[in-house]
């Protein structure tokens, strides 16, 4: 029943990065390989929680290309960008929206310590005139090629590089930035999933875990 200590310090591992003032929203990323793409770069960078809304899926779908990376990601989808824009802003965010305006700032000028999200719009069209009007500002990868645009989870990727760039500067991997009690439940479902899933339907506190990982009952 107890998972292997070396499998329990490893989840730590990850977890003790993981940064709660950092995420993403992508809005009508609709291609598969593209949104997991995306998730295994916020995996990767040490993101926790992805923001979604997607006009024509039900639920966004996964490919081989997150390599099972939406396992260490909590993805959250919102009826519509206005709603899932109000929300990240009520939880104090400052959204940018990676997109091409005249005033698009290039996105090394962002402070990306402070509690951030960005925004990634859809394959063809890009960002909604109506997200682009609710965000704090929009940031652009500057392009000197032939070609007009990256594509969206390579764009994503550039970006949270130079936010783990930045964060790494600051420390802020040094030590776990959740807070205790949702790092201890996180904890316990990346640890014993099944588990999690029957102390849930019985509605009972997951049980204390001990210094490698074992069930204290
Ligand atoms: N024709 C679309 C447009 O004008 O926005 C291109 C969409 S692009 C393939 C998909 C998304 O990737 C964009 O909405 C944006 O979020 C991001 N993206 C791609 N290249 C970018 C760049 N150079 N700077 C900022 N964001 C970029």
């Amino acid at each position: 029943m107890n998972l292997l200590p070396r499998r329990y310090h490893r989840i730590k591992q990850v977890l003790d990065k993981r940064q709660p003032d950092l995420t993403v929203l992508t809005e009508d990323v609709h291609k598969p390989h593209n949104l997991s793409a995306i998730i295994r770069t916020c995996d990767a960078v040490g993101i926790l929680d992805v923001h979604t809304i997607n006009k024509t899926d039900e639920f966004p779908t996964f490919s081989q290309v997150s390599q099972g990376s939406d396992k260490w990601i909590f993805l959250h989808t919102h009826p519509d960008i206005r709603t899932a824009i109000n929300y990240l802003k009520h939880k104090n965010f400052k959204i940018y929206a990676a997109h091409f305006t005249d005033q698009s700032l290039d996105y090394r000028e962002i402070d990306y310590t402070q509690p951030t999200a960005i925004l990634l719009g859809a394959e063809k069209w890009g960002v909604s005139e109506e997200a682009a009007n609710l965000v704090d500002g929009n940031i652009i990868i500057p392009m000197l090629g032939m070609v007009q645009s990256l594509n969206v989870s390579v764009a994503a990727a550039v970006i949270l590089f130079e936010a783990q760039r930045q964060r790494l500067a600051k420390k802020m991997y040094d030590t776990s930035r959740l807070d205790a009690t949702i790092y201890h439940k996180i904890l316990f479902e990346w640890s014993y999933p099944t588990l999690a899933r029957e102390y849930q339907k019985k509605e009972v506190n997951y049980p204390s875990l001990g210094e490698n990982g074992e069930i204290i009952s």
